[in-house]
């Protein structure tokens, strides 16, 4: 026997469709590419993407077809998410971060039609448009006297003039929440980049589930600013959450420095902010430098990378603000743990909670997680055993666009390339990636444990841990590290620095100092980079 409720497929659309009639006044605030700041309302964001809808159906685009953004975290962007998918079109962002030759590469393989993107990445279209056969329309997202004349461009529309001789009136049309939505191609440290496709439903999903209190915790009266990029795993989801309970919404723009970003939060009132440790590292910085303190900010959200313990100790402890550790992957939406305390840990003491809140989290509610050894045995959950993180939901990739890569699947089960304990408690604890282990004498040793240490030292702004090839114990950690602006820390001190803090075999062998460490496309730490700039380093016994 089927439930007698009514079936109503759940899209994208309906989320504006709701904050329109429900959170029409609430605010939406970016900071544009011009620099000044730019202030509306979510029932603006529905009129604008109903003319986005449109102006896409002027362009005579069919169901699915891909439309490409290269665009900062702003108005017109969230406008594109809402007015692509809801028409039933796949929205693609591309990661303006990577180099020309790879963004040409993921338009063709996308086959993208029309192309949207902010004036800062014009010199990407003059690069890539000539190598781009399948994109019909490149729309500059500006007002209509900000387009250049001559940009070489074929057939180069204004955002502006293109929505403005649409109607506002349109009718979202309905169909199979199964249907694509949006599309992130992964940054592929291996191999050509894969696209993980999303579907309306899996985002639905994953954007309430986002929003729950134990999860981001979103509300009417939060004002959220996504400092992730909106090219990257959809600003891990918070522009459909906020959509989702009327959140107010902040844009960075382009502006992602420490000052910026400070001030942003302070000017707008954010409640709750969500980056990736580097960003962080950036803010804090300034904010020590100056002898800042915030106003409003109650809790920020950190994934992506590993956040150090000494990051959560200086939001913890100097401003107050909660960090709520996540992980997850451009194949998981991105939403996979968030470390929200229970309880129980709440009369632990700072040490104990502290060590709860390095751990990347518990399932948020629809991701089913286990551990498995070398053999695909199952792990226990006891906070110790380590092996390969396997996942499965239904925001999860069954498989890459195009099939890329064959099945991705193990029994069903997704294979996320991590290493993981998790505790009886359901606490799940990244120890390393699978690629960037340390492997010394038959032991593993996690790279991040080494950073965090090197980490928590005055004169570190960043390190990053690597193995070394050595012939007796197969691999040794080294740690390479950033010092940061007029401090100073000589390789025995740092040495000496991990004294009682680790294991004496997990202590690095060696401190290579370097100016900078190679970041990618979405901040995370390069170590094949960096192996490569250090490759013709020997380590002292080796
Ligand atoms: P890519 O695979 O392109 O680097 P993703 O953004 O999908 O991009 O990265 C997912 C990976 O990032 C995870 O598999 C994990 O290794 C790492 N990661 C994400 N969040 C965390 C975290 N909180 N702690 C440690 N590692 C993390």
């Amino acid at each position: 026997m089927l439930g007698l409720m009514q079936s109503q497929q759940l899209l994208i659309s309906t989320l504006i469709e709701f904050a329109e009639r429900h959170h029409g006044e609430g605010e939406i605030v970016s900071r544009r590419v011009e620099g000044d700041i730019h202030r509306y309302t979510y029932k603006e964001v529905a009129v604008r993407s109903r003319q986005v809808a449109n102006a896409l159906d002027g362009m005579k685009l069919q169901f699915s077809d891909r439309v490409a953004t290269l665009a900062w975290n702003g108005y017109r962007h969230l406008e594109l998410y809402f007015g692509v998918s809801g028409t039933g079109r796949v929205l693609h962002t591309l990661n303006p971060r990577l180099h020309p030759d790879q963004i040409s590469w993921i338009v063709n393989h996308a086959e993208d039609s029309v192309l949207c993107f902010d004036m800062s990445f014009l010199p990407i279209v003059k690069a890539v448009h000539g190598r781009c056969p399948t994109i019909k329309h490149y729309v500059a997202m500006c007002d209509a006297d900000k387009l250049p004349v001559d940009s070489g461009i074929p057939g180069l529309i204004s955002y502006e003039a293109w929505i403005g001789a649409q109607s506002s009136e349109y009718k979202w049309p309905s169909f199979d929440e199964n249907s694509a939505s949006s599309m992130c191609y992964t940054s592929g440290t291996t191999g050509n980049p894969k696209a993980a496709l999303y579907s309306h439903r899996s985002t639905m999903l994953h954007a309430l589930a986002g929003a729950l209190p134990d999860a981001l915790s979103m509300s009417a009266r939060d004002t959220v600013l996504p400092v992730v990029p909106m090219f990257h795993v959809n600003a891990w989801g918070l522009p459909y959450s906020a959509a989702m309970t009327g959140a107010k919404l902040v844009f960075p723009g382009p502006a992602m420095d420490g000052k910026s970003i400070f001030e942003l939060i302070e000017g707008e009132k954010v409640s709750f902010a969500a980056g990736v440790p580097t960003v962080w590292q950036m803010m804090l910085g300034h904010m020590q430098a100056g002898g800042l303190r915030f106003s409003t900010l109650k809790r920020t959200v950190i994934g992506g990378s590993a956040c150090p313990p000494a990051m959560i100790t200086a939001f913890n402890d100097l401003y107050g603000v909660e960090v709520l550790h996540a992980w997850g992957m451009t194949e998981m939406s991105p939403l996979g743990t968030v470390c929200t305390l229970k309880n129980k840990h709440l009369t632990m003491s700072p040490q104990e909670k502290m060590l709860v809140r390095l751990k990347q989290g518990r399932g948020v509610f629809g991701v089913d997680m286990k551990i498995v050894d070398g053999d695909g045995k199952e792990l226990p959950w006891d906070g110790k055993s380590y092996g390969d993180l396997l996942v499965k939901g239904p925001w999860i990739i069954s498989a890459y666009f195009k099939g890329e890569g064959g099945s991705p699947l193990v029994d069903g089960w997704f294979p996320t390339g991590d290493v993981a304990t998790i505790d009886a408690e359901g606490y799940m604890q990244i120890t390393d990636r699978s690629k960037d282990v340390i492997k010394s004498g038959g032991e593993w040793i996690s790279s991040i444990d080494v950073e965090n240490i090197a980490m928590a030292h005055p004169a570190v702004a960043m390190a990053a841990c690597i193995g070394m090839k050595h012939p007796k114990w197969d691999e040794r950690p080294i740690i390479a590290v950033v010092k940061k602006p007029g401090s100073d820390v000589s390789r025995d001190e740092l040495i000496a620095f991990y004294e009682g803090k680790t294991a004496k075999w997990q202590i690095p062998d060696d401190v290579v100092f370097v100016d900078a460490i190679p970041l990618g496309g979405t901040g995370k730490m390069q170590k094949t980079k960096l192996r490569e700039l250090l490759k013709d380093y020997k380590l002292p016994d080796a």
